[in-house]
């Protein structure tokens, strides 16, 4: 809640110079806050000189946050089996959890995913919120917003964490803005400020030159949406029993307004970039989309899926599903090979967590260079050919 005490304002005008959205506006030489315009940021406050302005935080517009605990996890799922985010986002959101002194649970929802309750609870989850509706059974708008709004109303999560997937984008936002929380998307970093009890939230900014770190202090739950393969998935342990609560809803909370016809899958042509070991990466140094094919050839023989930086993707050389870096894929693959890419920040962040980079640029000063464990300075069509011909001897392929 913010109040401006009249009998101390001097009408100076401060204020109004110092709010960085216009909320402030003098009306008979005294501050007047415009509340649809306001973000309780606080730079008003900081710049009074009269202490006419005050902030409390945690009260604001009438939301209460007592009451809100819990850590949730929403746990994506394709034909009943759990998606490898789901584990990532267990592993992190135990280590959330234990810092707040409160439970890791699992949401999910589907048709027949009463195998998962398994996978989910030996990946660490204390409680487990399962809905198993046929309307669930693939990924709807509708349906899942719906459903995951009734669940939060009613059991209040304190952190509602989200794969920053297709689906998790589309569900978080749209339960978000039903159920008035913020939500951070895409973050690379999660902490917890104990005194506070907020979830820090570390993302990408500015293109990708500053990492910021999000606070959402006056509202529950918090929400974010984690990229994929930046954390690490939680161990197994076969032996940790979750607390199961299975949770059914009216027929009229499963209505959609779009109908679903049909799932096509993908048909990928080498390994599903994501998930691969290993990945060789073409960029604009390939000179143009024909030689691919080489790339192609290279990650065949290595069993590697293919990926691209965006300048690659941009000139239409090979798809936007090839993309590596901050507005594509994150990869964390075993072994990433970098052909004619430069290693600007906004790739780097997609990548730069793989265990071994081999980087291959003819330009030593090549930004690359200072990520890759293995540096080649050479031209990508005397490496590449040579490389892809002397592993095809080694492994026999
Ligand atoms: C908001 C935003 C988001 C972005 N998101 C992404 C993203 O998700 N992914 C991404 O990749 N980029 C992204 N970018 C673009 C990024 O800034 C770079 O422009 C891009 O990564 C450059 O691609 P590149 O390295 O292939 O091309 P360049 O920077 O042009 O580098 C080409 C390299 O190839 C080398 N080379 C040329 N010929 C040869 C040869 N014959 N043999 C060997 N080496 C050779 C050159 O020395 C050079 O280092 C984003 C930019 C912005 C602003």
């Amino acid at each position: 809640m913010i109040t401006i005490f009249l009998d101390k304002c001097t009408g100076c005008t401060l204020c109004v110079k110092s709010c960085p959205f216009g909320a402030i506006r003098m009306a008979e030489k005294k501050a007047v806050i415009d509340m649809t315009i306001c973000t309780l940021c606080g730079a008003c406050v900081e710049t009074c000189k009269f202490a006419a302005i005050e902030l409390k935080k945690g009260t604001d517009r009438g939301n209460d946050l007592s009451g809100y605990k819990d850590v949730w996890v929403f746990c994506e799922q394709k034909k009943g089996a759990v998606q490898s985010i789901s584990f990532e986002l267990l592993g992190e959101g135990k280590k959330l959890a234990e810092k707040l002194g409160v439970k890791l649970c699992a949401v999910i929802l589907g048709s027949a995913i009463e195998p998962a309750v398994e996978k989910l609870s030996e990946r660490g989850a204390d409680k487990i919120y399962i809905v198993d509706h046929l309307t669930l059974k693939f990924y709807q708008d509708d349906p899942y917003t719906e459903v995951l709004v009734k669940l939060a109303q009613e059991y209040k999560p304190e952190v509602i964490l989200c794969g920053a997937t297709t689906i998790g984008r589309s569900l978080v936002s749209r339960v978000a803005v039903r159920i008035g929380a913020g939500l951070t998307a895409d973050c690379t970093g999660l902490d917890i400020d104990k005194g506070e009890r907020l979830l820090l939230q570390t993302r990408p900014a500015f293109g990708g030159n500053i990492m910021a770190t999000i606070i959402t202090p006056n509202h529950r739950p918090q929400m974010a949406t984690v990229r994929h393969k930046v954390m690490k998935e939680a161990c197994i342990n076969k032996a940790h029993k979750a607390e199961v609560i299975r949770k059914s809803y009216p027929e009229d909370v499963m209505k959609s307004r779009t109908r679903l016809i049909d799932v096509i899958e993908e048909i990928e042509e080498t390994m599903n970039l994501a998930e691969a070991d290993i990945v060789v990466s073409g960029g604009r140094g390939l000179g143009g989309p024909e030689n691919f094919a080489m790339i192609r050839e290279f990650a065949k023989v290595l069993n590697a899926a293919v990926g691209a930086s965006r300048a690659a993707v941009d000139s239409d050389w090979i798809p936007y599903s090839h993309q590596v870096g901050q507005t594509g894929k994150t990869v964390c693959p075993k072994l990433y090979i970098a052909c004619g890419i430069s290693g600007q920040i906004q790739h780097l962040i997609g990548m730069q967590s793989a265990k071994i980079i081999v980087a291959i640029n003819k330009d030593p000063d090549a930004p690359i260079f200072k990520v890759a464990t293995y540096g080649i300075v050479g031209d990508v069509f005397d490496i590449v050919p040579a490389l892809t011909r002397e592993f095809k001897r080694a492994l026999k392929r």
